[in-house]
């Protein structure tokens, strides 16, 4: 037996690990300290009561032989479907119901798309970026480039001098919190199009975009249909980061030759995976109705305030900040040229809050750091007035 050697070059998965490590060290030496976590990417609030009452139904229908369910379909189960297709269409999108695949998640999809494509592929990634585009090309094999994202662009990813033919773009991202405009992203389908590249457009937070001349779907954009997969997921909209749903959408005009990329993944998909659970499906359903929708909203709006507030407390003791409006990431850059790590270290010790070095997700996030919009109110407005306190 040998392995697959691409895992070896995988970097240890240290950046949460290592977060841990020291927020225990601490709160073991200081027991009484009162830490704020900021840190996570992962929500706080409860599922929206209609996905709930959703799900219980679902759980009756289980019990009864009439309305059991067994195997789910490979690509998700039509009224899911059908209650994606309608979400699109008041966006003025018009998609297939064979065009969307449902998942158990937005992070298995944009890890398992590498199936597709072949091993020769040149990728472009953005950096900072969510790791696991990065992770799983190396585990493919693949030759990799970054794309610049920087603070003289306000993070948006800028077209490269170099061909790729597979490229991940994330809006809004994470965690710089950039959500990117009309313009820009005509300039990625343009340029894809021109190629014959694919653009692999990760729109997990897409409900947080709250400004309405932004895109929510890369397929607003015209010529997207032949060159963009989009993967949306629950997790952050309504709640699900536990409950686990999401989709991704592939249009039937995006060809590899004469090859649909559709296709490929229905087959795919339908030798690997075994579909959503009916309770899920169900409860995801029931947050896209009037009723969830208004739900959702709330709580997205929650998170928003807080991530607001994070931003205003920030700029207004000075620091150069980016994302927290259509975002629930709070990007900063480190006072007095301080690393990521060293400015970790700062904020626990001194104000005993808890954030993620900017490093973790990528190069390019050296001396920039993250803060979330996730916790709760009442830790948020206290953190900002520590750091106000500190840095002012
Ligand atoms: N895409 C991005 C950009 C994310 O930040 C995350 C989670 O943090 C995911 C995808 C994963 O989503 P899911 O919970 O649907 O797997």
């Amino acid at each position: 037996m040998t392995i697959n050697q691409n895992f070896l070059r995988l970097k240890k998965n240290y950046l949460f690990a290592e977060i841990g490590r020291k927020v225990r060290e601490y709160a073991g030496q200081n027991p009484s300290a009162a830490i704020i976590r900021l840190g996570i990417g992962d929500v706080t609030r409860p599922l929206p009561p209609a996905a709930i009452a959703a799900m219980h139904r679902a759980v009756d229908d289980m019990s009864r032989a009439e309305t059991f369910v067994g195997y789910p379909t490979d690509y998700g189960l039509h009224f899911l479907e059908d209650a994606i297709q309608a979400d699109y269409a008041r966006r003025g999108v018009s998609i297939a119901l064979d065009e969307i695949f449902i998942s158990d998640g937005a992070k298995s999809d944009t890890g398992n798309i590498g199936d597709l494509f072949g091993a020769e592929n040149i990728v472009a990634v953005c950096d900072p970026i969510y790791p696991v585009y990065v992770d799983t090309n190396l585990m493919a094999g693949r030759e990799m480039f970054s794309i610049v994202c920087d603070a003289a662009h306000d993070f948006a990813p800028q077209l490269p001098q170099r061909h790729a033919d597979v490229v991940y773009l994330c809006s809004p991202n994470n965690p710089t919190g950039m959500a990117m405009d009309a313009a820009q992203l005509k300039r990625w389908v343009d340029w894809a199009n021109e190629r014959g590249s694919v653009l692999l457009f990760d729109g997990a937070y897409e409900a947080y975009i709250t400004d309405p001349k932004l895109p929510r779907s890369i397929y607003e954009i015209p010529g997207a249909r032949t060159c963009a997969v989009e993967f949306r997921s629950f997790s952050k909209t309504a709640g699900f980061t536990g409950v686990r749903c999401a989709y991704t959408v592939i249009p039937k005009e995006l060809l590899a030759g004469e090859t649909s990329l559709n296709a490929l993944w229905a087959r795919r998909q339908a030798s690997k995976f075994n579909g959503v659970s009916y309770i899920t499906q169900r409860g995801a359903e029931a947050t896209l109705s009037g009723e969830g929708r208004a739900q959702v909203a709330q709580t997205i709006q929650y998170y928003l305030r807080n991530a607001k507030t994070i931003r205003d407390g920030l700029c207004a003791a000075g620091f150069s900040v980016w994302g927290g409006v259509n975002s629930p990431y709070v990007w900063f850059r480190a006072p007095n040229g301080l690393s990521s790590w060293a400015l970790f270290d700062q904020l626990l010790h001194e104000v005993q809050i808890v954030g993620t070095p900017g490093s973790g997700f990528g190069p390019a996030g050296e001396g920039c750091f993250r803060l979330t919009g996730f916790g709760t109110a009442e830790h948020t407005a206290e953190a900002v007035e520590r750091i106000r306190k500190r840095y002012a």
